[in-house]
Protein backbone atom coordinates (compact mmCIF):
# COMPACT_ATOMS: atom_id res chain seq x y z
CA UNK A 1 0.00 0.00 0.00
CA UNK A 2 1.46 3.41 -0.63
CA UNK A 3 2.36 6.14 1.52
CA UNK A 4 -0.05 8.31 0.22
CA UNK A 5 -3.44 5.76 0.52
CA UNK A 6 -2.24 5.31 4.26
CA UNK A 7 -2.18 8.81 5.13
CA UNK A 8 -5.65 9.54 3.41
CA UNK A 9 -6.51 7.15 5.78
CA UNK A 10 -5.23 7.38 8.86
CA UNK A 11 -6.27 11.57 8.85
CA UNK A 12 -10.02 10.88 8.52
CA UNK A 13 -9.10 9.08 11.72
CA UNK A 14 -7.12 11.25 13.37
CA UNK A 15 -9.63 13.40 15.25
CA UNK A 16 -11.08 10.58 16.72
CA UNK A 17 -7.86 9.09 17.64
CA UNK A 18 -6.67 12.18 19.40
CA UNK A 19 -9.66 12.29 21.12
CA UNK A 20 -9.08 9.00 22.63
CA UNK A 21 -5.38 9.49 23.29
CA UNK A 22 -6.67 12.65 25.67
CA UNK A 23 -9.16 10.30 27.20
CA UNK A 24 -5.96 7.55 27.48
CA UNK A 25 -3.81 10.86 29.08
CA UNK A 26 -6.06 12.08 31.38
CA UNK A 27 -6.56 8.42 32.91
CA UNK A 28 -3.25 6.89 33.56
CA UNK A 29 -3.63 3.56 35.71
CA UNK A 30 -0.84 1.44 37.12
CA UNK A 31 1.12 -1.60 36.27
CA UNK A 32 -2.10 -4.19 36.75
CA UNK A 33 -4.53 -1.98 37.72
CA UNK A 34 -5.29 -1.08 34.02
CA UNK A 35 -9.43 -2.43 34.71
CA UNK A 36 -10.49 1.04 32.69
CA UNK A 37 -8.17 1.44 30.28
CA UNK A 38 -8.40 -2.24 29.18
CA UNK A 39 -12.01 -1.87 28.56
CA UNK A 40 -11.63 1.38 26.53
CA UNK A 41 -9.51 -0.58 23.96
CA UNK A 42 -11.83 -4.23 24.68
CA UNK A 43 -15.12 -1.79 23.77
CA UNK A 44 -12.81 0.16 20.42
CA UNK A 45 -11.70 -3.23 19.41
CA UNK A 46 -15.56 -4.90 19.71
CA UNK A 47 -16.48 -1.69 17.59
CA UNK A 48 -14.39 -2.18 14.77
CA UNK A 49 -15.10 -5.49 14.15
CA UNK A 50 -12.65 -7.40 16.10
CA UNK A 51 -13.95 -10.87 18.53
CA UNK A 52 -12.81 -9.60 22.20
CA UNK A 53 -11.64 -11.10 25.44
CA UNK A 54 -10.86 -9.55 28.26
CA UNK A 55 -9.13 -10.54 31.37
CA UNK A 56 -6.05 -12.43 29.65
CA UNK A 57 -3.32 -12.53 32.42
CA UNK A 58 -4.97 -9.59 34.66
CA UNK A 59 -6.23 -6.48 32.57
CA UNK A 60 -4.58 -7.90 29.24
CA UNK A 61 -7.76 -7.88 26.05
CA UNK A 62 -6.99 -10.04 22.97
CA UNK A 63 -8.96 -9.24 19.91
CA UNK A 64 -8.96 -11.51 16.72
CA UNK A 65 -9.78 -10.90 12.74
CA UNK A 66 -9.81 -13.33 10.39
CA UNK A 67 -9.89 -12.77 6.80
CA UNK A 68 -9.06 -15.43 4.72
CA UNK A 69 -5.75 -17.51 4.31
CA UNK A 70 -2.63 -15.89 5.51
CA UNK A 71 -0.31 -16.31 8.31
CA UNK A 72 -1.49 -14.97 12.05
CA UNK A 73 0.49 -11.11 13.05
CA UNK A 74 0.06 -9.96 16.41
CA UNK A 75 0.41 -6.63 16.73
CA UNK A 76 0.92 -5.59 20.42
CA UNK A 77 -0.10 -2.08 22.70
CA UNK A 78 1.18 -1.76 26.10
CA UNK A 79 -1.33 0.46 28.64
CA UNK A 80 -0.08 0.97 31.57
CA UNK A 81 0.77 4.09 33.32
CA UNK A 82 3.55 5.25 35.76
CA UNK A 83 3.95 6.71 39.57
CA UNK A 84 5.11 10.22 38.43
CA UNK A 85 3.43 13.43 39.33
CA UNK A 86 2.48 14.77 35.58
CA UNK A 87 4.09 18.29 35.09
CA UNK A 88 3.52 19.10 31.65
CA UNK A 89 0.74 21.65 32.31
CA UNK A 90 -1.54 19.82 29.03
CA UNK A 91 -4.81 20.91 28.93
CA UNK A 92 -5.49 17.10 29.38
CA UNK A 93 -3.35 16.65 31.75
CA UNK A 94 -3.40 13.80 34.08
CA UNK A 95 -4.78 14.27 38.02
CA UNK A 96 -5.33 10.84 38.85
CA UNK A 97 -3.73 9.35 42.41
CA UNK A 98 -3.71 6.15 42.93
CA UNK A 99 -2.29 3.86 45.45
CA UNK A 100 1.07 1.51 44.37
CA UNK A 101 1.65 -2.30 45.10
CA UNK A 102 2.81 -1.38 48.88
CA UNK A 103 0.02 0.88 49.60
CA UNK A 104 1.14 4.55 49.39
CA UNK A 105 -0.71 6.70 47.50
CA UNK A 106 0.84 8.16 44.35
CA UNK A 107 0.30 10.51 41.32
CA UNK A 108 0.15 8.64 37.93
CA UNK A 109 0.86 9.74 34.76
CA UNK A 110 1.40 8.38 31.47
CA UNK A 111 5.08 9.17 31.09
CA UNK A 112 6.29 6.73 28.91
CA UNK A 113 3.96 6.98 25.92
CA UNK A 114 1.89 3.81 26.34
CA UNK A 115 -1.53 6.42 25.66
CA UNK A 116 0.14 7.23 22.47
CA UNK A 117 0.70 3.59 21.28
CA UNK A 118 -3.10 2.80 22.72
CA UNK A 119 -3.98 5.35 19.87
CA UNK A 120 -2.36 3.92 17.05
CA UNK A 121 -3.18 0.51 17.56
CA UNK A 122 -6.59 1.59 18.20
CA UNK A 123 -6.32 3.57 14.66
CA UNK A 124 -4.49 0.76 12.75
CA UNK A 125 -6.67 -1.96 14.25
CA UNK A 126 -9.94 0.24 12.49
CA UNK A 127 -8.28 1.22 9.34
CA UNK A 128 -7.33 -2.82 8.68
CA UNK A 129 -10.66 -4.03 9.73
CA UNK A 130 -12.07 -1.35 7.39
CA UNK A 131 -9.89 -2.34 4.28
CA UNK A 132 -11.86 -4.76 2.08
CA UNK A 133 -8.43 -5.98 -0.01
CA UNK A 134 -4.79 -5.66 0.35
CA UNK A 135 -4.14 -8.21 3.53
CA UNK A 136 -5.08 -12.04 3.89
CA UNK A 137 -4.99 -13.61 7.22
CA UNK A 138 -5.90 -13.06 10.91
CA UNK A 139 -4.92 -10.23 13.33
CA UNK A 140 -4.49 -11.04 16.83
CA UNK A 141 -4.36 -7.21 18.55
CA UNK A 142 -2.96 -7.56 22.04
CA UNK A 143 -3.59 -5.34 24.69
CA UNK A 144 -0.68 -5.85 27.38
CA UNK A 145 -0.83 -5.02 31.15
CA UNK A 146 1.93 -4.22 33.03
CA UNK A 147 4.73 -3.74 30.71
CA UNK A 148 6.55 -1.38 33.20
CA UNK A 149 7.06 -3.78 35.57
CA UNK A 150 7.60 -6.44 33.23
CA UNK A 151 5.57 -9.05 34.00
CA UNK A 152 2.66 -8.42 31.47
CA UNK A 153 3.92 -10.34 28.61
CA UNK A 154 4.34 -13.33 30.95
CA UNK A 155 1.29 -13.18 32.51
CA UNK A 156 -0.70 -13.34 29.10
CA UNK A 157 1.41 -16.21 27.65
CA UNK A 158 0.70 -17.87 30.94
CA UNK A 159 -3.16 -17.34 30.61
CA UNK A 160 -2.90 -19.00 27.34
CA UNK A 161 -2.22 -15.90 24.80
CA UNK A 162 -0.51 -18.55 22.38
CA UNK A 163 -2.90 -21.12 22.97
CA UNK A 164 -6.46 -20.17 23.62
CA UNK A 165 -5.93 -17.99 20.85
CA UNK A 166 -4.48 -18.35 16.95
CA UNK A 167 -0.67 -18.38 17.29
CA UNK A 168 1.18 -15.97 15.78
CA UNK A 169 3.77 -16.41 12.76
CA UNK A 170 4.91 -12.91 13.70
CA UNK A 171 4.17 -9.74 16.19
CA UNK A 172 5.28 -6.40 16.47
CA UNK A 173 5.06 -3.62 18.74
CA UNK A 174 6.68 0.19 18.76
CA UNK A 175 7.58 2.58 21.40
CA UNK A 176 8.00 6.47 20.91
CA UNK A 177 11.55 7.35 21.56
CA UNK A 178 12.59 11.20 22.21
CA UNK A 179 15.85 10.21 21.18
CA UNK A 180 14.60 10.24 17.53
CA UNK A 181 13.49 12.97 15.45
CA UNK A 182 9.82 13.13 14.50
CA UNK A 183 9.22 12.46 11.40
CA UNK A 184 11.57 9.02 11.50
CA UNK A 185 11.25 5.72 12.11
CA UNK A 186 13.85 3.74 14.36
CA UNK A 187 15.18 -0.15 13.38
CA UNK A 188 17.61 -2.36 14.43
CA UNK A 189 17.90 -6.14 13.74
CA UNK A 190 19.52 -8.73 17.03
CA UNK A 191 19.65 -6.98 20.01
CA UNK A 192 17.43 -3.58 20.86
CA UNK A 193 16.80 -4.10 24.52
CA UNK A 194 18.91 -4.72 27.40
CA UNK A 195 18.23 -7.65 30.05
CA UNK A 196 17.64 -6.63 33.25
CA UNK A 197 17.31 -8.25 36.78
CA UNK A 198 16.63 -6.64 40.28
CA UNK A 199 18.28 -7.94 43.38
CA UNK A 200 17.70 -7.05 47.34
CA UNK A 201 20.65 -7.25 49.65
CA UNK A 202 20.01 -7.27 53.06
CA UNK A 203 23.32 -6.21 54.40
CA UNK A 204 23.60 -7.80 57.93
CA UNK A 205 25.53 -5.99 60.77
CA UNK A 206 25.61 -6.14 64.76
CA UNK A 207 23.73 -3.12 65.86
CA UNK A 208 24.56 -1.13 68.83
CA UNK A 209 25.02 2.33 70.42
CA UNK A 210 26.85 5.23 68.15
CA UNK A 211 29.47 5.88 71.05
CA UNK A 212 30.62 2.01 70.93
CA UNK A 213 31.08 1.52 67.02
CA UNK A 214 33.91 -0.82 68.71
CA UNK A 215 31.09 -3.36 70.39
CA UNK A 216 29.29 -3.12 66.86
CA UNK A 217 29.69 -4.20 63.17
CA UNK A 218 28.72 -1.01 61.23
CA UNK A 219 26.27 -1.86 57.99
CA UNK A 220 25.93 1.29 57.20
CA UNK A 221 29.54 1.35 56.70
CA UNK A 222 29.82 -2.18 55.28
CA UNK A 223 27.08 -1.20 53.00
CA UNK A 224 29.05 1.84 51.46
CA UNK A 225 31.95 -0.44 50.85
CA UNK A 226 29.71 -2.81 48.88
CA UNK A 227 28.09 -0.14 46.57
CA UNK A 228 31.65 1.33 45.92
CA UNK A 229 33.22 -1.95 45.07
CA UNK A 230 30.26 -3.00 42.70
CA UNK A 231 31.39 0.12 40.91
CA UNK A 232 34.69 -1.50 39.66
CA UNK A 233 33.05 -4.82 38.54
CA UNK A 234 32.13 -2.97 35.71
CA UNK A 235 34.71 -1.17 34.91
CA UNK A 236 37.31 -3.51 36.22
CA UNK A 237 35.75 -7.39 35.31
CA UNK A 238 32.91 -6.55 32.48
CA UNK A 239 35.16 -6.78 29.10
CA UNK A 240 35.71 -3.42 27.30
CA UNK A 241 33.11 -3.31 24.28
CA UNK A 242 30.24 -4.82 26.62
CA UNK A 243 26.86 -3.85 28.36
CA UNK A 244 27.22 -4.18 32.04
CA UNK A 245 25.41 -1.93 34.41
CA UNK A 246 24.73 -1.90 38.39
CA UNK A 247 23.04 0.35 39.63
CA UNK A 248 22.31 0.36 43.69
CA UNK A 249 18.84 2.62 43.25
CA UNK A 250 17.87 2.89 47.34
CA UNK A 251 19.87 2.34 50.29
CA UNK A 252 17.74 1.86 53.47
CA UNK A 253 19.19 1.31 57.02
CA UNK A 254 18.31 2.89 60.30
CA UNK A 255 16.05 5.34 61.94
CA UNK A 256 18.30 7.51 64.72
CA UNK A 257 20.92 9.28 64.74
CA UNK A 258 22.71 7.81 67.88
CA UNK A 259 22.14 3.66 66.84
CA UNK A 260 23.48 1.58 64.76
CA UNK A 261 21.17 -0.76 62.94
CA UNK A 262 21.09 -4.38 62.54
CA UNK A 263 20.93 -4.00 58.94
CA UNK A 264 21.28 -2.00 55.39
CA UNK A 265 18.96 -2.88 52.52
CA UNK A 266 19.88 -2.21 48.83
CA UNK A 267 17.99 -2.02 45.90
CA UNK A 268 19.87 -3.16 43.04
CA UNK A 269 19.31 -3.42 39.11
CA UNK A 270 21.70 -4.81 36.45
CA UNK A 271 21.27 -4.52 32.40
CA UNK A 272 23.05 -6.53 30.10
CA UNK A 273 22.90 -7.62 26.58
CA UNK A 274 24.31 -10.47 26.95
CA UNK A 275 23.40 -13.54 29.32
CA UNK A 276 27.37 -14.27 30.01
CA UNK A 277 27.55 -10.49 31.46
CA UNK A 278 24.51 -11.76 33.43
CA UNK A 279 25.87 -14.29 34.77
CA UNK A 280 29.02 -12.37 35.34
CA UNK A 281 27.38 -9.63 37.27
CA UNK A 282 25.25 -11.40 39.36
CA UNK A 283 28.22 -13.63 40.66
CA UNK A 284 30.56 -10.71 41.50
CA UNK A 285 27.94 -9.00 43.34
CA UNK A 286 28.02 -12.08 45.62
CA UNK A 287 31.51 -12.50 45.85
CA UNK A 288 32.00 -9.05 46.36
CA UNK A 289 29.55 -8.68 49.11
CA UNK A 290 30.48 -11.80 50.95
CA UNK A 291 34.07 -10.57 50.60
CA UNK A 292 33.66 -6.89 52.09
CA UNK A 293 31.44 -8.18 54.74
CA UNK A 294 34.10 -11.18 55.93
CA UNK A 295 36.82 -8.38 55.90
CA UNK A 296 34.36 -6.32 58.51
CA UNK A 297 34.96 -9.58 60.71
CA UNK A 298 31.45 -10.96 59.61
CA UNK A 299 31.00 -14.81 58.68
CA UNK A 300 28.54 -16.84 57.18
CA UNK A 301 25.10 -16.02 58.92
CA UNK A 302 25.51 -12.55 58.77
CA UNK A 303 26.51 -12.35 55.43
CA UNK A 304 24.59 -10.48 52.78
CA UNK A 305 21.42 -11.75 51.90
CA UNK A 306 20.83 -11.53 48.08
CA UNK A 307 17.21 -12.07 46.64
CA UNK A 308 17.04 -12.26 42.80
CA UNK A 309 12.99 -10.65 42.74
CA UNK A 310 10.76 -12.42 39.77
CA UNK A 311 10.53 -9.13 37.39
CA UNK A 312 13.46 -9.96 35.83
CA UNK A 313 13.61 -9.56 31.64
CA UNK A 314 15.74 -11.07 29.00
CA UNK A 315 17.30 -8.52 26.57
CA UNK A 316 14.68 -8.27 23.55
CA UNK A 317 16.11 -9.57 20.12
CA UNK A 318 14.59 -8.52 16.89
CA UNK A 319 14.53 -11.32 14.02
CA UNK A 320 16.60 -10.50 11.04
CA UNK A 321 14.47 -11.71 8.13
CA UNK A 322 11.24 -9.98 9.83
CA UNK A 323 13.11 -7.05 10.54
CA UNK A 324 14.36 -6.35 6.83
CA UNK A 325 10.92 -7.13 5.23
CA UNK A 326 9.03 -4.53 7.32
CA UNK A 327 12.15 -1.58 7.32
CA UNK A 328 12.10 -2.30 3.31
CA UNK A 329 8.75 -1.47 3.56
CA UNK A 330 9.20 1.29 5.49
CA UNK A 331 12.04 2.38 3.42
CA UNK A 332 9.69 2.11 0.00
CA UNK A 333 7.15 4.27 2.35
CA UNK A 334 8.68 7.11 3.81
CA UNK A 335 11.47 7.01 2.30
CA UNK A 336 15.18 6.04 3.38
CA UNK A 337 15.95 8.64 5.04
CA UNK A 338 13.40 8.80 7.41
CA UNK A 339 14.13 5.17 8.38
CA UNK A 340 17.14 4.79 10.62
CA UNK A 341 19.35 1.83 12.26
CA UNK A 342 19.59 2.78 15.73
CA UNK A 343 21.70 1.60 18.46
CA UNK A 344 19.92 -0.98 21.03
CA UNK A 345 18.94 0.83 24.34
CA UNK A 346 19.80 -0.20 27.55
CA UNK A 347 16.17 0.26 28.87
CA UNK A 348 14.32 -2.88 29.22
CA UNK A 349 11.28 -4.17 27.92
CA UNK A 350 9.20 -7.12 27.79
CA UNK A 351 7.91 -7.97 24.45
CA UNK A 352 10.75 -9.61 24.03
CA UNK A 353 9.15 -12.55 26.31
CA UNK A 354 6.38 -12.93 23.58
CA UNK A 355 9.36 -14.42 20.97
CA UNK A 356 10.79 -16.92 23.71
CA UNK A 357 8.23 -19.51 23.87
CA UNK A 358 9.41 -22.39 21.57
CA UNK A 359 8.70 -23.02 18.46
CA UNK A 360 10.27 -19.22 18.64
CA UNK A 361 7.61 -16.33 17.27
CA UNK A 362 9.12 -13.63 14.84
CA UNK A 363 9.18 -10.57 16.79
CA UNK A 364 10.22 -6.90 14.85
CA UNK A 365 9.41 -3.50 17.19
CA UNK A 366 10.70 -0.20 15.93
CA UNK A 367 10.71 3.03 17.37
CA UNK A 368 8.70 6.35 16.51
CA UNK A 369 10.60 9.27 16.56
CA UNK A 370 8.96 11.74 18.70
CA UNK A 371 12.06 14.29 19.75
CA UNK A 372 12.39 18.12 18.34
CA UNK A 373 15.15 20.11 17.51
CA UNK A 374 14.94 21.85 21.17
CA UNK A 375 14.11 18.10 23.04
CA UNK A 376 10.98 20.19 24.76
CA UNK A 377 8.91 16.82 24.57
CA UNK A 378 11.19 15.93 27.59
CA UNK A 379 12.32 12.31 27.81
CA UNK A 380 10.65 8.85 29.36
CA UNK A 381 9.43 8.48 32.31
CA UNK A 382 10.09 12.19 33.34
CA UNK A 383 7.09 14.24 34.44
CA UNK A 384 7.22 16.74 31.58
CA UNK A 385 7.20 13.85 28.61
CA UNK A 386 4.76 15.61 26.45
CA UNK A 387 5.39 13.96 22.94
CA UNK A 388 3.19 16.20 20.06
CA UNK A 389 0.07 14.28 19.50
CA UNK A 390 0.83 14.46 15.51
CA UNK A 391 3.34 11.33 16.17
CA UNK A 392 0.08 9.23 16.19
CA UNK A 393 -0.51 9.31 12.33
CA UNK A 394 3.27 8.10 12.17
CA UNK A 395 2.66 5.28 14.52
CA UNK A 396 -0.56 4.10 13.20
CA UNK A 397 0.88 4.24 9.51
CA UNK A 398 3.84 2.37 10.49
CA UNK A 399 1.68 -0.51 12.14
CA UNK A 400 -0.25 -0.37 8.85
CA UNK A 401 2.57 -0.68 6.62
CA UNK A 402 4.04 -3.57 8.60
CA UNK A 403 1.19 -5.20 8.84
CA UNK A 404 0.35 -5.10 5.23
CA UNK A 405 3.54 -5.99 4.37
CA UNK A 406 3.37 -9.22 6.53
CA UNK A 407 -0.05 -9.69 5.57
CA UNK A 408 0.21 -9.29 1.94
CA UNK A 409 -0.31 -12.92 0.27
CA UNK A 410 2.71 -12.56 -1.80
CA UNK A 411 4.55 -12.00 1.29
CA UNK A 412 7.45 -14.32 2.55
CA UNK A 413 4.93 -14.80 5.89
CA UNK A 414 1.77 -16.03 3.55
CA UNK A 415 4.13 -18.46 1.90
CA UNK A 416 3.44 -22.33 3.16
CA UNK A 417 0.09 -21.05 5.27
ZN1 LIG B 1 8.54 2.95 30.43
ZN1 LIG C 1 7.24 2.37 27.64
Amino acid sequence: MSDDSVSSLVEREYPSLLKLYKDLHARPELSGQEAWTSERLASELGKAGYTVTRGVGGHGVVGVLTRGDGPVLMIRADMDGLPVREETDLPYQSTVRAHDPYGREVDVMHACGHDLHMAAFIGAARILAGRRNGWSGTLVMVGQPSEETVSGAARMIADGLFTRFPRPDAAIALHVAPDIPAGSIGYRDGIISAGGESLDIVVAGIGGHAAHPERARDPVVIAAQIILAFQTIVSREVPPGELGIITVASVHGGIKHNAIPDEVTLQVNIRYFNNDIRDLLLNSIKRVAEGIAQSAGLSPPLFPRITLLPQSVPPMTNDRALTGTITTAFRQAYGEGRVIRIEPVTGSEDFGVFGLVEPRIPLCYFRIGCGDAIGSCGFLHSSRFAPSPGVIRDATGALIVAATTILDPSSPYSQGT
